[in-house]
């Protein structure tokens, strides 16, 4: 599942307007190589939780948020894959925080000035759109 955040952690950390965070079952996501390689430092999300950052030391681009060993699903940076043709977020998020000039069809994805309630909505949304 897909989203844009617009979020300013997600502005810094993608150094661009909006953050893509692809949810991805944990069990489903396997590094090909490097993986060994990643860096890792630590935040917090809004509720304290401690929230994994991985990164390529290299060229410094953040890979994914989470644990893969406790968490059911992590957060994948969506602009990060190779291929990004048919990436299309379910929802923008902290549309409070967006950027002023950023134009949201709000007719084709739910739109959330902060954080949603219930993600679990955008999972439906997600499947629903049978991708
Ligand atoms: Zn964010």
């Amino acid at each position: 599942m897909l989203y844009a955040c617009h979020c300013s952690d997600c502005q810094k950390q993608s150094a661009s307007a909006f953050g893509l965070s692809l949810i991805v079952a944990s069990a489903d996501l396997e590094f090909t190589r490097g993986a060994d390689q990643l860096r890792c430092w630590q935040t917090h999300a809004d509720d304290g939780s401690a929230k994994p950052c991985h990164f390529c030391p290299r060229c410094g681009t953040r890979l994914y948020h989470g644990n893969l060993d406790a968490d059911d699903s992590v957060s994948v940076k969506g602009g990060t894959l190779d291929q990004t043709g048919d990436l299309e977020p379910v929802a923008h998020i902290w549309l409070r925080s967006a950027q002023p000039w950023i134009e949201i069809d709000r007719a084709r994805y739910a739109c959330f000035d902060t954080e949603p309630d219930d993600r679990d909505e955008l999972m439906r949304r997600w499947r629903a759109r049978g991708k």
